[in-house]
């Protein structure tokens, strides 16, 4: 085991401290060992996100292969080579630069999905800024915890996203400059006095630049978790990440030179940037960026015209898909299609039916969290899916069950999921937080905070978060299990399940559900669906109450706050509701 968590949390500077962070993942596990050497990097073993991603194509034959096909929400359109991404995140690097910016300072991006946020995230990455891109739909609270945890020293946005967070700008000591994109002009006021003018700095910036020297465990990018659990927590990644970004991006998404891919997260979240950025291009794949927000229409539109053959989306994404009918996917040509996958959430069976309904394909669960920076559990093309199982851990991971004392568990059993730590995309601190992150590694092991089982043959099947387990008159139920159950009921589209406390079996299971569009709510339904739950599950498990609700109250990243709904159902504080999506 050679694994050090960082001992002295440096909560004054934390600026990278290499030599605080025990070196792990690139000696002595040959499959990382392996798959390094397929990465250029740079003079000295030193590694740079952006050279891996951009300028490694940008410099042999991928020059002018097409790296980005933007489709704006007002129908524009744009492309760039890898050649061009080269050139402009220069461009932004020397921007960068001649403001001050050095290595470790943390550049922040609050911006719409257009190519100017992936040009500046690159161009950060370039001269060694740590990274971290905000959600385009959060609200001015939100933007300021995270640019204050963060201390971030430059802030890119556009004009209407200023206008939202002006009120909080003043409290940011930190902050020394504003870039604004007016993209395509389409705002008729965009600066405000003091602002910097990004076009302006781009005309004058020169494309010529040496990337900076970063070491494998310099910061590169930093993401807030989702706040599904409780307050978000700012997990940092190094630039060594990108080696099993690029791996899972071989593996996992089987990503061919020829494909066309589309990733429907947003860089706000870090499926957004890991496999919206880093996997896609280190592996020189072209991808679609849409900046626009779901509609189920739109979305089979996109995939027929830009033929797009592999697919990366979420649960919530697919929920809403199977919402709007099969009316709908059966007015497109959807056989570009090659693999679809799916992370965020567990993948409810149901959805994997109607994905072969309406793709003729399983879609494709794979597991992992904004600490793991890269995917670590998957089902890979190669395997027979078993539905509702997340499928399992790609070469190089050690996944295991752990009891509450950390020991291992045989097949079968339920407990923590646990990973042995020093895989290249694991988090290296919670910023600001190190206390919070040596806490969670116990034992040799990196405890995730979800709860699972293994079958025989190495599958892991999710039960629940820790927090959502319900305990049940001595049974451990996970709402997972329910929840699938719901769903699969004609009526129901969108379960939460919760434990209320009972004096008697300690909790019940309570179920929360969405129903389709032309369902009413009656006590019928209601007592229908309570039945339906009963015969497939045992008495034990079923729901003893049900109650309809529109939606769930979800994170902006689309999961369901089950911590919520127990919450309000217990007329309980509601805790921290900064990520919670507003309908
Ligand atoms: P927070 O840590 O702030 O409470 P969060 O855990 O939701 O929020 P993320 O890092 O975005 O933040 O999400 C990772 C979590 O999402 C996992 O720990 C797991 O609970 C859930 N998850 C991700 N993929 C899957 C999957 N395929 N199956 C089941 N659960 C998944
Ligand atoms: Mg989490």
């Amino acid at each position: 085991m050679d694994y050090h968590p960082i001992k002295k949390p440096n909560v004054k500077n934390m600026k990278v401290k290499p030599n605080l962070i025990k070196r792990t993942g690139g000696k002595g596990n040959a499959v990382w060992d392996g798959i390094q050497q397929e990465l250029s990097w740079l003079p000295g073993g030193t590694l740079n996100m952006a050279h891996e991603c951009i300028d490694r194509h940008a410099e042999g034959a991928g020059k002018d292969r097409k790296a980005l096909l933007w489709e704006g929400k007002e129908g524009e359109k744009e492309t760039y080579t890898f050649g061009q991404l080269k050139e402009e995140s220069n461009k932004f690097a020397n921007v960068l630069k001649e403001l001050g910016i050095k290595k470790g300072d943390r550049v922040f991006m609050f911006m719409e999905r257009v190519p100017e946020l992936y040009i500046a995230i690159f161009g950060a990455l370039k001269l060694g800024a740590v990274v971290g891109p905000l959600f385009s739909a959060f609200g001015p609270d939100p933007v300021k915890d995270r640019l204050f945890d963060s201390g971030a020293r430059i802030l890119l946005t556009q004009p209407a996203l200023r206008r939202r967070i002006a009120d909080i700008l003043p409290d940011l000591p930190e902050l020394e400059h504003i870039i604004v994109v007016n993209k395509n002009n389409r705002d008729p006021d965009p600066f405000v006095k003091g602002d910097l003018n990004y076009d302006d700095l781009m005309k004058r910036a020169t494309s010529e630049l040496e990337i900076a020297r970063t070491s494998m465990y310099d910061y590169s990018v930093m993401h807030y978790t989702s706040g599904t659990t409780g307050k978000p927590k700012g997990a940092a990644h190094c630039h060594f990440a990108v080696v099993q970004q690029y791996a899972t991006g071989k593996w996992v998404l089987d990503f061919h030179k020829d494909d066309l891919y589309w990733c429907t997260a947003d860089p706000g979240w870090v499926t957004g940037t890991s496999y919206g950025m880093f996997a896609p291009w280190s592996n020189g794949v072209t991808q679609l960026i849409y900046e626009g927000g779901f509609k189920a229409s739109m979305w089979y539109e996109l995939i027929q015209r830009y033929k797009v053959t592999v697919w990366y989306s979420a649960p919530t994404a697919i929920r809403m898909l199977m919402k709007a009918g099969e009316d709908i996917p059966a007015r497109y040509d959807l056989s570009s299609l090659r693999h679809i996958n799916s992370v965020g959430e567990p993948l409810n069976p149901e959805a994997i039916v109607w994905g072969l309904k309406v793709f003729n394909q399983a879609i494709h669960d794979n597991w992992w969290q904004t600490e793991t920076g890269a995917i670590l559990i998957a089902n890979i093309p190669a395997m027979d899916v078993r539905p509702g199982s997340m499928g399992r851990p790609i070469p190089g991971i050690e996944a295991a069950i752990i009891s509450d004392s950390f020991d291992k568990l045989p097949p079968g059993k339920e407990g923590n999921l646990a990973i042995r730590p020093g895989w290249p995309s694991m988090f290296r601190t919670y910023w600001k937080n190190a206390e919070m992150y040596n806490s969670r590694f116990r034992k040799g092991w990196y405890i995730t905070g979800d709860r699972a089982r293994m079958d025989e043959d190495g599958y892991f099947w999710f039960v629940g978060r820790t927090d959502d387990v319900i305990n049940s008159a001595g049974h451990l139920v996970g709402p997972f299990e329910v929840e699938s159950v719901l769903i699969e009921h004609p009526a129901v589209v969108e379960a939460g399940v919760i434990g209320k406390p009972d004096p008697i079996a300690m909790e019940v299971v309570k179920a929360f559900v969405a129903l389709r569009d032309g369902y009413e709510p009656t006590e019928e339904l209601r007592r229908d669906i309570m039945a339906f739950a009963r015969k497939k599950l045992a008495a034990a498990v079923a729901p003893r109450e049900i109650d309809f609700i529109p939606s769930l109250p979800k994170t902006r990243s689309g999961k369901i706050m089950r911590r919520l709904l127990k919450a309000r159902e217990l007329g309980l504080p509601e805790g921290d509701t900064s990520t919670l999506e507003e309908d």
